[in-house]
């Protein structure tokens, strides 16, 4: 399959992305990142772009960084240079496991952080990874630069809080302390999860001071698990206890069945990997003491 024809730049700026981006709305204009999702959506038609501002050449989107507590990954960050960076596995490894379980390693080569965020799949683990550290997005267009809560970012299924003109230039991961785990059910590895969970548990003694537990898979955007923290934070968990806050996450949910999983049977697999991913953050934030 081909895709319908289309106009093409490349800037080396973010301003003279947006720029473009303004000058060419009646076309269209998308922001090409790896291309990884906006290719094929195009070759089959579902996307007809009539320009393409591909982002590759700004350099300034490529940068990783670390400002006291903050880990920040400029969006045109490969997934796979995010996964195996120190920087990352140091300030969010949360986000460095998750990296392991999107797609193959082919289409982590060209395929971007922001690019995975501002495509917004459901399915998707770096959005659900986002939600649970609390990242801030931060995005510009032609009123200057703003940043969005992780919380605000995703609003449905492949729509995201970007507006028109706007591109996402940086996402900013808040160092956590404690534990944190990503686990995930999916048919074959590398396809997208049924699904996934991000979990961050941070412990003062046995007892639990904060959890953020965020799922992909079950809604048609990321969710918070928030009974579950609810029910974890200021408990010494065991297995009862860990079991109830499973239990009471699950009662929230009601993922929409389709070709690849019921709704029982991600509801079952939900309840599975809760635990599971509870159980390793826990065990993580106790093994860091
Ligand atoms: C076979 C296959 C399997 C896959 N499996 C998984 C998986 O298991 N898990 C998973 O999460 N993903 C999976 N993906 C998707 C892959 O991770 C993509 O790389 C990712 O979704 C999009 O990143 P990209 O950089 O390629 O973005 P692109 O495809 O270039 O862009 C995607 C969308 O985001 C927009 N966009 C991109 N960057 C920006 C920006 N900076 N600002 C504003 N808008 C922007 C584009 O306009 C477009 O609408 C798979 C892809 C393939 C082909």
């Amino acid at each position: 399959m081909k895709p319908p024809p289309f106009h093409y730049a490349a800037p080396t700026s973010v301003a003279e992305a947006v720029a473009l981006l303004g000058e060419h709305a009646d076309d269209d204009a998308r922001a090409l990142a790896g291309g990884q999702s906006l290719v094929p959506l195009m070759n089959f038609r579902l996307a007809q772009p009539g320009y393409l501002i591909d982002l590759r050449r700004i350099e300034e989107l490529t940068r990783i960084r670390t400002d006291g507590d903050v880990l920040s990954i400029g969006a045109m960050v490969r997934l796979s240079r995010a996964e195996h960076s120190p920087e990352v596995a140091l300030g969010a490894p949360l986000l460095a496991e998750a990296l392991g379980y999107v797609a193959h390693p082919p289409i982590r080569n060209s395929g971007t952080v922001g690019g995975s965020i501002a495509h917004a799949d459901p399915a998707a683990e770096l959005p659900a990874v986002a939600l649970a550290l609390d990242a801030e997005l931060v995005v510009v267009g032609p009123q200057g630069a703003r940043t969005i809560a992780a919380a605000d970012f995703f609003v449905g299924p492949f729509t995201t809080a970007i507006g028109a003109g706007e591109i996402l230039t940086e996402v900013r991961f808040p160092r956590r302390d404690g534990g944190q785990a990503f686990v995930e059910f999916a048919r074959t590895h590398g396809n997208f999860a049924l699904v996934g969970v991000a979990s961050v548990i941070e412990t003062d003694g046995d007892a639990v001071t904060r959890a953020a537990i965020a799922l992909s898979g079950v809604a048609p955007v990321p969710v918070r698990a928030a009974a579950a923290e609810r029910a974890l934070t200021g408990t010494v968990p065991d297995d009862a206890s860990i079991r109830a806050a499973v239990d009471a996450a699950v009662a929230g949910l009601s993922p929409s069945g389709d070709a690849h999983g019921s709704t029982e049977t991600r509801t079952d697999i939900a309840r599975s990997y809760l635990r599971r991913g509870i159980e390793l953050a826990l065990t993580r934030a106790q093994d860091r003491r």
